[in-house]
């Protein structure tokens, strides 16, 4: 049986994640603001040094997996846009970076990262919030979504998982995670019903946008049904994935961009990656 940490443990599809775990008899170390083993802001630098070093005291600096579902959607309120950008991004980048040599410590350690499907629905997201997030510059992201007024929430909200879903891509495939034998990936949601969801149907223009987003399947997804996809990530039939993104979303994703991936590496590129390339010894 294994540690894992979970964040958002107290609500939504991180709840889900940390009942399936606890039932199937692991030990589960929840972080959230509120009702958690941890308790502990993640929108603040100190919240996540509480969360970062609480959870190595209590696993004893050796984690079989972590499950970062921390997160807000977009919605109203003069702070949304800061607290999208620090728990969505900073929320998981900094946690991991804390965890990142409890998670070498372990066997094979299994890493999954709440992403979303608008990282691929929502239009126009400016390249230059993902790039701020990227550089860890929150002031600079913040500021760039400033211009689309009330809408800036929901261009954060996107942009935080963009530059998240790189953030894991790049380093998943690094000597430091993947040559450790760590596996990174991240799990993109469409509409699941949450507490998170309820939020956004309560609002009358909100609830007619969301319900009238294309979902080739129809409907919305079960936070049980998208918890037994991370426990599947989490386990052994994960050790061969690194750095997916992994949609499960209605087909939403499909139907929007069918064509954009994949999509064959250009050829310059290939050749220097190839010349790069040394492979990792521990990762086998
Ligand atoms: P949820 O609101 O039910 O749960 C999110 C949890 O994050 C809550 O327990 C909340 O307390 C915690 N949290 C929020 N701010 C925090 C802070 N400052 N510090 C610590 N904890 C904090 O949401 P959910 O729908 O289960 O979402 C889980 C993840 O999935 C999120 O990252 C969300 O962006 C993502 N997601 C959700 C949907 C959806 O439709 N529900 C779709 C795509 C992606």
């Amino acid at each position: 049986m294994g540690t894992f940490a979970v964040t958002g443990s107290a609500s939504g599809m991180g709840h889900q994640v940390v009942q399936k775990l606890r039932d199937a008899g692991h030990t589960v170390i929840g972080v959230d603001i509120k009702q958690a083993d941890i308790v502990a802001d993640l929108s603040t630098p100190e919240g996540r040094q509480t969360a970062a070093v609480g959870v190595l005291d209590a696993s004893g600096s050796r984690l079989d997996g972590a499950v970062l579902a921390a997160g807000l959607g977009p919605g109203p309120g003069a702070d949304r846009v800061r607290l999208i950008a620090q728990v969505n991004y900073f929320g998981v980048v900094d946690l991991l970076d804390a965890w990142r040599p409890a998670l070498a410590a372990a066997d094979r350690a299994k890493v999954v990262v709440f992403s979303s499907n608008s990282t691929t629905t929502t239009p126009i997201v400016p390249a230059r919030t993902v790039r701020a997030f990227l550089a860890n510059d929150a002031d600079r992201a913040i500021r760039s979504v400033r211009f689309f007024g009330k809408n800036a929430s929901a261009f954060a909200y996107a942009a935080s998982k963009i530059a998240v879903s790189h953030w894991v891509r790049r380093t998943a495939v690094t000597a430091a995670w993947a040559g450790a034998g760590i596996r990174l990936n991240a799990l993109a949601p469409g509409a699941i019903m949450t507490p998170l969801l309820q939020e956004g149907l309560s609002s009358p223009n909100e609830a007619k946008r969301i319900r009238s987003f294309p979902v080739p399947l129809g409907g919305f997804g079960d936070a049980g049904q998208l918890a037994d996809w991370v426990l599947f990530m989490l386990s052994d039939a994960a050790d061969f994935l690194c750095g997916s993104v992994l949609f499960v979303d209605g087909g939403s994703d499909a139907y929007f961009r069918a064509d954009d991936w994949p999509k064959p590496v250009p050829a310059y590129r290939l050749v220097s990656y190839f010349r790069r390339f040394k492979g990792y010894s521990a990762s086998a």
